[in-house]
C-alpha cells in the first residue's frame, strides 16, 4: 500500500523536524546562486555573484561567498520574500542554478511563458528524487510491476511526459512513451498491449472517447485498462466522474508545476478526497493572494511552496499562483501529509488550453506585431468535443479593410500562423470590422472563457 511507509505515514513533529532540517539545508544550497546569494547578503557583490547575474553559471567568476539564512522554527520561513515567475525570468538562463554545469544532467521548461522562458535545472538527484515521487504516487493508487503503462502526456520540455517516464521506470512498471495525439494508434496499443495504466490530459480522454465509438470498440469490455492519471489542467470532479463511466477505470488527479520538478508534487491516494502534498519534498504554505498574508488552514488562497530537496535549483517560498486549500482532518489511508483540495483557479492570468500554458499578453504581442491587424482584439475559449478552442477575433486596420478577398484571407493565415507558432497552440482566426469589437470603459475585458457551460471570465 505505500512506496515508502515510513515517510508517507511519518508522525507530524518527526516531519515538522525534517521539513526544518531540509529547509535550512535548502537555504544554504539556494545561497549559492546568484539571485538569492544576492538576496540574502543584500549587497555583498562578490565577483562571482556578480558574474552570475550577468547570466553566467555559479563557478564562472569563482566559488561564489554563500550567503545563507538558518531558521530556528518552520514559522520564520514567513518573514521571508517570495520568489516569483518573474524573478525566473529576470534571472534567465543562470541566475537560480546553485551548482557546476558538470553536475547538470537535465532542463526542463514551462510552456506559455512571456519573454525569457522559465527554466528549471536538475542533477541526477533532482532527478532520482522526482522519479521516486511519482514511483509513490504511482504506486499509492495501486500500481505494480506487472502492469502496463501507456504514458500520453507530451515528452520533451514539459515535464509530463518525461516526469513519469523515469518514475515508472523506478516503480519497474513497462513503460509504452507513446506521447500525446494520434488517437487511433493510441487504441490500437492500448488493446494489443492490453494496457493497464495511462497517463492523459482529462481534455484528450475525453476526446480519445469518441474514436472508441468511431472504432465501434468499447473501452470497458474491450481494453485491460484499470486507472488513468489526469493532470496537467484545470478540471472538475464531474470530468473526473465522466472519464471514470466512460472508460470504467479509477482516475486520480496529479498536480505539479515544472518550477518544483514537474508532476509528483501532490497527488490523491486511493481514497480519492484531496491530493496529498508530498511535505518531505516541498514545504507548502496557503496565503491571500492580494495581500501576501499566510491564511489560516482550510481557507482557500493562493498555495506557495518551497522545495526542501532540490539540489540544482531551490525555489524559496514559490508562488505557484494555483488556488487550493487544505483539507481539514486526517486521511484514511494513513499517510500524515497534508490534503489540498482540486486546484479551482489561478490567481494570475494565465490560460490553459488543453494543458498549454497561455497567457493573453503573448497573443496581443503577436497580433500588434502585424501592421495589418487593427487595435482591437477578443479571445475566446469554448469546450469544443471535449477539447478546448481557442479563438481571437482580430479587428483589422482601416487601410486593409478596403482590400480584396484574397488579401482579408491571407492576412487571416498570417496572423493564424504567428499565433501558433507563438502560443504552440492553432487558434481560429476571425477578422473583423474596424470599430466592431465592445470597447470597455475601464480596464479591457479581452477573454471570455465559456468552458465549463458558463462564463468563466477573468
Ligand atoms: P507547467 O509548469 O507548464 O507544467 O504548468 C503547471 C501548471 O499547470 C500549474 O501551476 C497549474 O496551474 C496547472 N496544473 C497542473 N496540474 C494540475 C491539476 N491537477 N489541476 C489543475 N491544474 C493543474
Ligand atoms: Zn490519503
Amino acid at each position: 500500500m505505500y512506496w515508502e511507509k515510513d515517510v508517507e505515514t511519518m508522525d507530524r513533529s518527526a516531519l515538522a523536524v525534517l521539513q526544518l532540517r531540509r529547509l535550512n539545508e535548502t537555504l544554504k544550497q539556494a545561497g549559492r546562486s546568484a539571485f538569492y546569494g544576492k538576496r540574502f547578503a543584500a549587497g555583498a557583490d562578490t565577483p562571482a555573484q556578480a558574474g552570475a547575474a550577468a547570466g553566467m553559471p555559479a563557478q564562472a567568476g569563482g566559488k561564489p561567498a554563500v550567503a545563507s539564512v538558518e531558521l530556528s522554527d518552520l514559522e520564520q520561513l514567513r518573514e521571508l520574500p517570495f520568489t516569483k515567475k518573474d524573478d525566473l525570468r529576470n534571472a534567465f538562463p543562470y541566475g537560480f542554478l546553485t551548482v557546476d554545469l558538470e553536475k547538470v544532467i537535465r532542463l526542463h521548461s514551462s510552456s506559455g511563458t512571456t519573454g525569457n522562458p522559465t527554466v528549471v535545472f536538475h542533477t541526477p538527484d533532482d532527478i532520482d528524487h522526482w522519479g521516486n515521487l511519482i514511483a509513490r504516487c504511482m504506486y499509492t493508487t495501486g500500481v505494480r510491476k506487472q502492469d502496463v503503462f501507456q504514458n500520453m502526456m507530451g515528452y520533451g520540455l514539459f515535464t509530463g511526459g518525461l516526469g513519469f517516464h523515469y518514475g515508472a521506470e523506478k516503480l519497474g512498471v513497462m513503460t509504452i512513451p507513446i506521447g500525446p495525439g494520434n488517437s487511433r494508434r493510441q487504441i490500437w496499443f492500448l488493446k494489443h498491449l492490453k494496457t493497464t495504466v495511462i497517463h492523459i490530459l482529462p481534455s484528450y480522454a475525453l476526446r480519445l472517447y469518441s474514436f472508441f465509438e468511431e472504432m465501434e470498440l468499447d473501452p470497458r469490455e474491450d481494453l485491460h485498462l484499470r486507472i488513468a492519471f489526469i493532470g496537467a489542467e484545470p478540471h472538475s470532479e464531474e470530468i473526473r466522474k465522466k472519464i471514470e463511466e466512460l472508460y470504467g477505470i479509477k482516475v486520480y488527479n496529479s498536480y505539479g508545476l515544472s518550477e518544483m520538478c514537474g508532476p509528483g508534487v501532490a497527488f490523491e491516494c486511493e481514497c480519492q478526497e484531496g491530493l496529498h502534498i508530498w511535505e518531505d519534498h516541498f514545504y507548502p504554505e496557503i496565503i491571500d493572494p492580494a495581500s501576501g498574508r499566510v491564511l489560516p488552514d482550510g481557507e482557500r488562497g493562493e498555495l506557495v511552496l518551497t522545495t526542501l530537496t532540490r539540489e540544482a535549483m531551490p525555489l524559496i517560498r514559490y508562488r505557484t499562483r494555483d488556488l487550493t486549500r487544505f483539507l481539514p482532518g486526517e486521511c484514511p489511508c494513513g499517510r500524515t501529509h497534508r490534503r489540498i483540495d482540486r486546484i479551482t483557479g489561478r490567481s494570475d492570468d494565465m490560460l490553459i488550453i488543453n494543458g498549454v500554458n497561455i497567457f493573453p499578453i503573448q497573443i496581443e504581442k503577436t497580433l500588434m506585431a502585424i501592421p495589418e491587424i487593427g487595435h482591437n482584439y477578443l479571445i475566446e475559449i469554448h469546450k469544443e468535443n471535449f477539447m478546448d478552442k481557442l479563438s481571437v477575433k482580430v479587428e483589422i486596420s482601416e487601410e486593409v479593410f478596403h482590400g480584396t478577398l484574397a488579401e482579408l484571407e491571407k492576412l487571416q493565415s498570417k496572423a493564424a500562423a504567428a499565433l501558433r507558432a507563438e502560443l504552440g497552440v492553432t487558434p481560429n482566426v476571425k477578422l473583423v470590422e474596424p470599430s466592431s469589437l465592445p470597447v470597455s470603459e475601464g480596464k479591457a475585458r479581452r477573454v471570455y472563457d465559456y468552458r465549463g457551460g458558463e462564463e468563466g471570465g477573468l
